[in-house]
């Protein structure tokens, strides 16, 4: 017995070990794992994660906001155990199956307005890049290949492969490789934060439109298309604007001749409340990205949607015409599978409308953070939560990370941002786990 136990011991320390000398791991200075040791997870449950020691942790950051149903999800389990006795995967170049044909027709119908036309492939950056590529394509194709350049938000992002980094605007990811990206022009950003003491909301999402406006009106002969992240931008901190912002984006790109490319990789699948942001601002951009959320966060998996207009300008009697763009993975069935589960749940278990009531109650537990003295800037979008903390600290994240863990909490805080981007299947018991534990990781550090 004494034996075994050692051993469960040792193969802890050497699984962290082998993890630091053998695994690259992302967005993360490896030589911080000396002093912050990885935390090895063998299974999930719920919006629980469990370590090799049992210890557990509320998911508060779904997995890096790819998780919507938990872990271990009955439902999509089940869908893709069924799936991999039919197929698991085929090129989707001359092929088709039922899977992509299906999750693409309901795609259709669940988007906003005319969207369609589902290209696929399996992460977040590719599907920017694809969207890039065919919105440029596209204008090509019309006559038009001085539409070249592309505008995006400023503190935007949009993934980190060389045309999404383009179109990102954060500095810790994109300063490095300037010299390799192309010039993209970040417009002012609408996140509420940056208003005037006595400016609504609504106003300074006005103001960021109307110079949105100047820019496109001296540049919209070079530019292909905006690209945004609709009401919420994630990866700068969550900052969250108004969606009067998204109805003027539309009617500019309009009048100036420019797709809108709406990236609701991180926002979709009722992020903010609604289906998709856009739904918020009554509006269809031309073409969508979506990702994460969309197998509920079990596969690899994202999509562009596009409208027929887009779509006609390619189909043609030569190949010269067509969008030579594959990946290997595109359109795999067992993603595919999974992300049908996942739409079967947000119908059969009445998502949107469950998780309004789920909002309702984290928003009356937050009383104690709203009110926290070391706290600014509480809001809310939908099922996002975000607030800065008060810290000259600049280890404040690895430390709150840290002192999450103590408190069975996954947190990992973008700077000094501490975000909630729960599964929604998060009960109010573990809400109030989640509120609590926030609360005493606030006291410890
Ligand atoms: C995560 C994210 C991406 C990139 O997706 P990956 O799968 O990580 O490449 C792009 N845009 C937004 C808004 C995101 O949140």
């Amino acid at each position: 017995m004494s034996n075994n136990h050692a051993n469960t011991d040792r193969n802890l320390t050497t699984m962290q070990q082998r993890s630091l000398k053998a695994v690259w791991h992302p967005c993360t200075q490896m030589k911080q794992h000396e002093t912050y040791p990885l935390v090895p997870i063998v299974r999930g449950k719920g919006v629980w994660l469990y370590d090799a020691e049992g210890k557990r942790y509320l998911d508060a950051i779904s997995s890096w906001w790819v998780n919507l149903f938990g872990h271990a999800n009955p439902v999509i389990n089940n869908a893709i155990r069924d799936q991999l006795e039919k197929i698991e995967h085929v090129m989707l170049a001359g092929f088709t199956h039922e899977p992509v044909v299906s999750l693409s027709e309901r795609l259709k119908k669940i988007t906003p307005g005319s969207l369609g036309h589902c290209f696929y492939a399996s992460d977040g950056a590719s599907a920017i890049e694809i969207a890039l590529k065919m919105s440029f394509h596209y204008w090509l194709l019309c006559g038009q290949p001085r539409k070249n350049r592309f505008v995006s938000l400023q503190n935007d992002y949009h993934g980190e492969t060389l045309g999404a980094l383009s179109v990102t605007d954060v500095a810790i990811f994109k300063e490095t490789y300037a010299p390799l990206l192309r010039p993209c022009t970040h417009v002012p950003t609408p996140d509420w934060r940056y208003a005037e003491k006595g400016e609504s909301a609504q106003d300074y999402a006005l103001r960021a439109a109307a110079a949105l406006e100047n820019h496109l009106a001296k540049h919209h002969e070079e530019t292909a298309a905006l690209i945004l992240e609709p009401l919420v931008q994630g990866a700068t901190g969550m900052g969250m604007y108004h969606p009067v912002y998204l109805q003027r984006a539309r009617e500019i790109c309009d009048r100036y001749q420019v797709h809108l490319i709406a990236d609701e990789i991180a926002v979709g699948f009722g992020r903010t409340g609604t289906l998709f942001a856009c739904d918020q601002a009554n509006i269809t951009p031309d073409f969508m990205c979506l990702s994460k959320g969309l197998s509920g966060g079990y596969l690899p998996l994202s999509v562009v949607l596009t409208t027929d207009t887009v779509y006609q300008a390619f189909y043609d009697d030569t190949a010269a015409r067509a969008f030579l763009h594959s990946h290997s993975h595109t359109g795999n069935a067992l993603a595919c599978r999974a992300a049908l589960a996942a739409l079967d749940i947000f119908e059969q278990d009445s998502v949107i409308a469950t998780n309004q009531s789920k909002t309702a109650y984290l928003n009356t537990r937050a009383a104690a953070l709203v009110e926290h003295p070391k706290i600014r800037n509480f809001r809310n979008c939908g099922m996002i939560w975000a607030f800065e903390v008060d810290t000259g600290d600049r280890d404040f994240a690895a430390q709150c990370f840290q002192a999450g863990l103590q408190q069975q909490l996954l947190l990992r805080p973008l700077g000094n941002t501490i975000y909630f981007m729960p599964p929604y299947i998060i009960t109010n018991e573990e809400i109030d786990h989640l509120i609590d534990g926030t609360v005493r990781v606030l006291s410890t550090i």
